[in-house]
């Protein structure tokens, strides 16, 4: 073995060992009520100042949500609330009609199938785009399989279903760290959807892409629609609209809480909502 592919192999196992960690016993959601998340009322003050101010919003199972707001308005920490990353100070986030996200740890949120989509992109650069897959299909808890076991064919057709709809499919073995910014962004996705998470929850996804790349990431969270929940936080109206295809509810935050909810074209109307946020 060279040094290189030795130096390569530990890499792998310190970012395989990194992602697995954390356990959890047999916990799974229950959609019966067709709810996907429920937040009730959250409160999250730091030092005296209220980022989030008794916060409500409900996600429906398959629905994908867009929420909009001005800087400051408290959707990162929103984020921040539901993958246990920070503690409210009051109010409950529940995850099916069961599970308490409350009293769950981050690495457990995750792992019930929560992801989330941080701004940065955090792929391995060293590795290729099938190996970031791969990593991530192994660190899943409910995949049996090692870290130098071979890949079953259902494994191997579920990252090329991942790769196809990455638009990734001629670039599997490209190193990571050569891709597009946009390219980084969806191959960070894929490997949120290598778990296979029920709810995604992407923080300002195109920010940063070509226009091209934004068009081709909302026909992505389209497809996922209905097979995932999702929510995305983006300022991008195009985008937005997009994404809404005239139909759909979106979330408008203001200091901490929700100052209007309805289809795009009628918060845009609104008045409250041009006057902090959109502008005249
Ligand atoms: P958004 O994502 O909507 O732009 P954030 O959730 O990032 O808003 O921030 C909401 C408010 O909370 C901001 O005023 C921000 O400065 C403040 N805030 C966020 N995180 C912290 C923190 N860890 N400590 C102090 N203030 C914070
Ligand atoms: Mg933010």
């Amino acid at each position: 073995m060279t040094p290189d592919l030795m130096e390569a192999g530990a890499r792998t196992m310190a970012a395989h060992q990194s992602l697995a960690k954390g356990g959890l016993a047999g916990e799974e959601a229950y959609f019966g009520q067709g709810v996907a998340l429920y937040v009730d009322g959250i409160t999250v003050s730091f030092d005296g100042f209220r980022a989030l101010n008794n916060l409500s919003l409900t996600i429906d199972v398959g629905e994908l949500r867009c929420i909009i707001g001005p800087n400051g308005a408290g959707k990162t920490t929103m984020m921040d609330c539901i993958t246990g990353k920070t503690r409210p100070d009051s109010g409950k986030v529940y995850f099916g009609s069961n599970i308490d996200l409350l009293r769950l740890t981050e690495p457990q949120i995750a792992q019930i199938g929560v992801g989330r989509k941080f701004q940065k992109p955090t792929v391995y650069e060293q590795l290729s785009v099938f190996e970031n897959l791969e990593l991530a299909l192994r660190a899943d808890r409910r995949v049996r399989a090692s870290l130098f076991s071979r890949l079953s064919g259902e494994q191997l057709d579920r990252i090329a279903e991942v790769l196809l709809l990455i638009h990734l499919k001629d670039d599997a073995q490209r190193t990571a760290g050569l891709l597009s910014h946009g390219q980084k962004q969806w191959l960070e996705i894929g490997m949120l959807l290598m778990q296979d998470p029920k709810l995604l929850l992407l923080d300002e996804p195109v920010a940063g892409m070509t226009d091209e790349e934004t068009e081709r990431t909302a026909e992505l969270f389209l497809s996922l629609e209905g097979k995932h929940s999702l929510v995305v936080v983006e300022h991008d109206m195009k985008f937005v609209d997009q994404l809404t295809e005239g139909c759909k509810k979106v979330t408008v935050l203001h200091e901490g809480s929700v100052l209007a909810e309805g289809l795009l074209a009628d918060v845009q109307a609104n008045e409250k909502v041009v006057e902090v946020y959109l502008g005249r």
